[in-house]
């Protein structure tokens, strides 16, 4: 069977211009620069990376609230670059955003009752009264009371309102579901509440999910692969247990390195990064992550690494994954 998204070389590059009267185009920001996955039905592909490395850029893209620059995105085999209309109205029902702040995105006027209804009245499902109904059921499926879709949103808690958030997504039975950094704003006693909700969820209801995270902690308990950024590209792409096992790329080292092992004996000692995250108007020449990396040579100034099959379904960018250091450092954070 197809994928349900299939992602390929997916760009979103922001002309930069310069001049008050004859604009030239001086350059170009980056944000997304040539991506490419897949996500397939009932799993979760979990994408990682530091703020800034374009993964709520490519979840806009994905959902068409922004046009690419190149590339396709297709959603059970239509691209969905290329349909208008009726046609991009009916895909969009079959994908649904779970955002951040669960706050800022849930109309403080609106009841909850009518925040979860909305998109149902938006797609013209159902009449008022069946939509009443559906709600009371999707208050029970996040685990919330069906008489508080008569309260506002200011009346809950930040974890109360993302339950809030995934039943407004879920109103109109979507198949996938871009979750952009759920639990990031919630204390951490509350993510994982929230995290085994949406795997519950999938379970259930047999969602696949593209689930954005700035730290690779969040999703082991959620992924089924990830895909790990930096600065517009993906580095490396793999099931999940295998990525925590063997990361081979430099930067996922990094990035696992810096989950706190129960036992700081066996905690990954990686060199921490040095250095901030260029500018995606600056994106460095040859291998990007070579300004940062502890093993980068001469090679990787000039010569742009593609993501290469490693075997076990793991693709890495980098030059040198097979030859670095390992020293039989523990990576997996504590994934068991
Ligand atoms: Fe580091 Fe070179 Fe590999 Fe890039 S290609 S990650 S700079 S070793
Ligand atoms: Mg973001």
């Amino acid at each position: 069977t197809t994928p349900l998204l299939e992602v390929e070389g997916l760009q979103k590059h922001y002309p930069v211009k310069k001049g008050i009267v004859l604009q030239k185009q001086v350059g170009a920001v980056k944000a997304v620069d040539g991506v490419s996955f897949t996500v397939n039905r009932g799993e979760t592909l979990a994408l990682v990376g530091e703020s800034g490395c374009g993964k709520s850029t490519t979840a806009r893209l994905v959902l068409r609230l922004i046009e690419p620059s190149a590339g396709t995105i297709r959603f059970d085999g239509q691209d969905v670059t290329k349909v208008g209309g009726g046609a991009m109205r009916a895909l969009r029902r079959r994908m649904q955003i779970v955002f951040q702040d669960p706050y800022a995105s849930l109309n403080p006027r609106l009841t909850v009752g009518d925040a979860i209804a909305e998109p149902m009245a938006v797609h013209g499902i159902g009449n008022a009264a069946s939509r009443q109904a559906k709600v009371q059921e999707l208050l029970r499926l996040v685990g919330l009371q069906p008489f508080h879709a008569e309260r506002y949103p200011h009346e809950f808690s930040g974890g109360q309102r993302q339950r809030i958030g995934i039943a407004r997504a879920l109103s109109v039975e979507p198949e996938l579901v871009v979750c952009d950094e759920p639990v990031s704003a919630l204390d951490v006693s509350i993510q994982a509440q929230v995290v085994n909700l949406m795997k519950d969820l999938q379970a259930r209801l047999g969602l696949s999910y593209l689930f954005i995270a700035h730290d690779l902690a969040v999703v082991k308990h959620m992924a089924d692969r990830i895909a790990v950024m930096y600065l517009g590209a993906v580095m490396e792409i793999g099931g999940k247990q295998a990525l925590f096992a063997k990361p081979r790329h430099p930067y996922t080292r990094a990035l696992l390195a810096a989950i706190p092992h129960p036992d700081p004996a066996r905690r990954g000692r990686v060199t921490p990064l040095g250095g901030d995250v260029p500018s995606p108007l600056a994106v460095p020449p040859g291998c990007r992550f070579h300004t940062r990396c502890p093993f980068a040579q001469e090679r990787c100034k000039l010569e742009v690494p593609q993501l290469r099959d490693v075997g076990d379904g793991q693709q890495v960018a980098c030059h040198f994954s097979e030859t670095l250091p390992d020293a039989g450092l523990d990576y997996s954070g504590g994934l068991t």
